[in-house]
Parts: structure tokens; sequence; C-alpha cells
């Protein structure tokens, strides 16, 4: 069967669209990247490691985000980062792993220093019940001081992929809870502007805005998929 395209992102800088492929080669020519490597380079903040990361939705590929953390930075930050931007729906616990449910635990407490080195890959679970599974990839490193003053950066995010009415195959702005827990079929829960307004289904409240996360109706979750920072 052939592959689906790879679901392209927008660069966080300049807001070009890149594909998840050519993130590194983008962020090494984007002036606005560099602009903002060259005040940080002229600012006060410490010298240090900085991790390139590859997040990605277990499962989903079509969700993905790069980020840049800081190496003194706790992985319990990128906790926060992950459950602000995508998951958080009512403080489920969550961790990290090396290898998900059969491998090992890394404590929140580790600095991505302590764990990080290219190639690696950590698993994280969040909601030991309806689990979201994330993938963070470590990708690269350089040496030098951070753009923010947080210990992480949104360097580029996935276009929020393309999802089709039920009822007419245009493209869909909403998703109704009782047809995602009660569908037969997969993806037919998903409902355009027009199809939305006469949709039978309130059993799990109304239909809901479509928002950028692998985690979209879990748990009911419904955003709002916003960095934090
Ligand atoms: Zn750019
Ligand atoms: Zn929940
Ligand atoms: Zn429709
Ligand atoms: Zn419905």
């Amino acid at each position: 069967m052939p592959r689906r395209p790879d679901n392209p992102g927008a660069c966080a800088y300049c807001g070009e669209i890149v594909t998840k492929r050519g993130v590194g080669k983008h962020l090494d020519k984007c002036s606005k990247r560099q602009e903002a490597l060259a005040s940080a380079a002229a600012s006060s903040r410490p010298v240090e490691k900085l991790w390139h990361l590859r997040v990605q939705d277990a499962y989903d590929k079509d969700f993905w985000l790069d980020l840049e953390m800081i190496g003194s930075a706790s992985l319990g930050k990128l906790d926060n980062y992950l459950r602000a931007i995508w998951l958080e729906c009512c403080g489920h616990l969550s961790m990290f792993t090396i290898g998900g449910w059969q491998g090992d635990e890394i404590a929140k407490s580790r600095k991505a220093n302590a764990v990080f080195e290219p190639g690696i890959t950590l698993r994280h679970l969040y909601d030991f019940g309806t689990t979201s599974e994330t993938d963070i990839k470590v990708v690269a490193f350089r040496e030098g001081r951070a753009t923010t003053k947080h210990p992480i950066a949104l360097l580029a995010r996935n276009r929020m992929p393309e999802m089709l009415c039920q009822e007419c195959d245009q493209p869909a702005g909403w998703l109704c809870f009782e047809c995602f827990y009660e569908a037969e079929e997969p993806g037919a829960w998903f409902l355009c502007d027009e199809h939305v307004t006469d949709h039978p289904h309130t059993e799990y409240g109304e239909p809901i805005a479509l928002v950028n996360s692998p985690r979209l109706g879990m748990c009911g979750y419904d955003g709002p998929a916003e960095p934090p920072y």
C-alpha cells in the first residue's frame, strides 16, 4: 500500500510550511531563527547544551512537534509542556520511560543532560487508563545560549491534519463525542460546519471544535492545545 505523505508543519519562527524531514535544514537557513540565535548569543543566559527533540504521537505520526530544551531543565518541564500543548484533560498521572509500558521509568526529576543523547527515544505515557503515548526522539544538540527565558522553545509544529465530514466528505471542523464513542467505522465522528448544525447527538454534550492534538476526544479531551509559552 502506498504510504500517505507525511503531514507537514509550520516553522514556529517564520510560519513557513516545512516537511517533517526538512525541519532541521529549514531552521539552519531560516532568517528569523538565525536572528533569535544571534540575540540569544548576545544575552547573559548561560552557555549550555540545548537539545533538539522530535516529539511525535506514538501511533498517529500526523501529530509532531520539534522542540529545543535546555540541558539543565528536568524532564518534569517537558511533561508540563506536553500537557499544555497536547494532553491535559483532568490531571492524570504520567511518566517517561525507555521502552514504554514494559520498559524502565525515567524519573521526572532527572535533567535533560543526564538522560538525553543523540538517537535515544523516550516514550511518555499520559493517563494510565485511556493512555496517550508520545515518543520523544533526541535529534541533535548544540552548545550555546537558550533563545528564550523558558526551558523549552517550540521550533516547529504539525499543521492540523485534514478531517472529513462523515456526511459529505468536505473538510470538517467538529467532533461528535457520541459518534466518537459509538461509531462502528473509524473516523465517522467528524462534521463540517453545515452538518454540525442539525446533528442529532447530545448524549455526551454538544459537538466540539477540532483542535490540533492527538488526544482529541480521548477521555473527553477538547483542547485548547496551545503552547504554554
Ligand atoms: Zn522559519
Ligand atoms: Zn481525563
Ligand atoms: Zn458535511
Ligand atoms: Zn454524533
